[in-house]
Parts: structure tokens; C-alpha cells; sequence
């Protein structure tokens, strides 16, 4: 893929600081960290967003995610982590390379993630209904 720059970084072509390689990920030190002991679990392989990579690849990322996130725990005295994966532009993707996002978490304060308005109860079984049509 040309112009990817996690393309570049799996080549080498990029510098990255990497904690753990295997043949489907590498994962690496983010290099605007929301913590300190922000990882990136980046896929070998050039996937846009989480519905182009495949559901294999897929099952290998949470269980890689888990070992990650209990070593950087330790690594910086973190007792919590968050994981996450933006996907599309609007989720906030800034590299459309599939990436799976690992950080250690000291205080709920640190990243406002609870921003949300009590639902409006009289819509939501009609949001329920249509992600089911969509099944
Ligand atoms: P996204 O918003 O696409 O999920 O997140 C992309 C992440 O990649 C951001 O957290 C950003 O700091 C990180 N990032 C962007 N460019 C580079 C880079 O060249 N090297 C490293 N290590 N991280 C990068
Ligand atoms: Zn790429």
C-alpha cells in the first residue's frame, strides 16, 4: 500500500520503538501517547478499517491485546487499561491502517470517555429495531 505510514513502519522504513512482533502484528509505542504506555497493536498487513480485516485476524488481536495490556500495566504501574479501535474517519481514524489502540490507565480522569446524555427512552427500542434489520 502506497502512502500508508504504518505500511512504512511494518517495513522498517519508518523508525518505531516495538515491544512484540509475530507474523500478524506488530505492536508498538504510540508516539502521542494519551498515557504513558500507550501501545499500538498494528496489523501486518494493510486493512482500511476493522470491517475490511479478516474475522481470523480479528480473533487474534483481543487475546494479544490482553497480554499487552497486562504487561504494560505492570510496565508502568497502571491498575487499568482501556483498548479500543477507531474505525472511519469520522470515529476519529487518523491512519487508515487497521490498529487496535492499548492504554494503561492510573485515574478515570485522565480521558473524558463518559460524555454521554441519558437516552431518550421513547427512540431507543426504534435505534434497537433498525441495528437488528441490519443483522
Ligand atoms: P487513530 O486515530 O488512527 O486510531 O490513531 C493513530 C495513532 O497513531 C495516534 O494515536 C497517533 O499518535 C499514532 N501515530 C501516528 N503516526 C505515528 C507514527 O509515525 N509513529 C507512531 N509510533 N505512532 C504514530
Ligand atoms: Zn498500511
Amino acid at each position: 500500500m502506497g502512502d500508508c505510514i504504518f505500511c512504512d513502519i511494518v517495513m522498517g522504513r519508518i523508525p518505531s520503538i516495538r515491544v512484540y512482533e509475530d507474523e500478524n502484528f506488530i505492536a508498538l509505542m504510540d508516539i502521542n501517547p494519551l498515557t504513558p504506555g500507550h501501545l499500538l497493536i498494528v496489523s501486518r498487513e494493510h486493512y482500511a478499517t476493522t470491517l475490511d480485516a479478516p474475522d481470523e485476524l480479528l480473533a487474534k488481536a483481543l487475546p494479544l491485546a490482553k497480554k499487552l495490556a497486562e504487561a504494560a500495566m505492570l510496565g508502568v504501574g497502571a491498575p487499568a487499561f482501556n483498548i479500543f479501535v477507531n474505525s472511519g474517519p469520522e470515529s476519529g481514524q487518523v491512519v487508515p491502517h487497521w490498529h487496535l489502540h492499548v492504554v494503561p490507565r492510573k485515574s478515570p480522569k485522565e480521558l473524558p470517555l463518559h460524555g454521554g446524555a441519558p437516552a431518550d427512552l421513547t427512540k431507543l427500542p426504534f435505534t434497537a429495531a433498525a441495528i437488528r434489520e441490519n443483522l
